[in-house]
């Protein structure tokens, strides 16, 4: 479906953008008290994650995107599913769904943002054989 190579692959499975192999968080975006937290460096290539400092504060812009993002699927999805609900009723389930995707919006707004920076290199682990 969605092949090891391409950013979407690193993104999606939350692993090393440059091997695609080692993870980038500590733990599940929903282990709160490792909450967003990313790893040193990676596991299998070596690569440091934090290529400068604070280098994960622009990932703030991509925080944004998805917020509003969500919000225009929750806007869409209630236009489908509930066209009369009010705008009561709408700021209500914007609010909920904030607070339920915030822990993955907030580390995918990071994965996402390594992934502008680094590219996916085949040959980042020498030792590891293709499969
Ligand atoms: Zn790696």
């Amino acid at each position: 479906m969605i092949g090891k190579g391409t950013k979407l692959y690193s993104i999606l499975r939350m692993k090393c953008p440059r091997c695609h192999k080692g993870s980038f968080f500590k733990s599940h975006p929903y282990d709160f008290s490792k909450m967003g937290e990313v790893k040193e460096e990676c596991s299998e290539c070596k690569l440091r994650y934090s290529l400068e400092p604070s280098f994960y504060q622009g990932s703030y812009y991509v925080a944004y995107a998805l917020g509003v993002a969500l919000f225009i699927t929750v806007w869409v999805l209630k236009l489908v599913f509930f066209p009369n609900l009010g705008p009561g009723g709408l700021l209500i389930t914007i609010l909920v769904s904030l607070f339920l995707f915030s822990p993955i919006l907030y580390a995918l707004s990071k994965i996402i943002w390594i992934n502008f920076f680094i590219k996916y290199k085949k040959d980042a682990i020498k030792s590891v054989q293709e499969e």
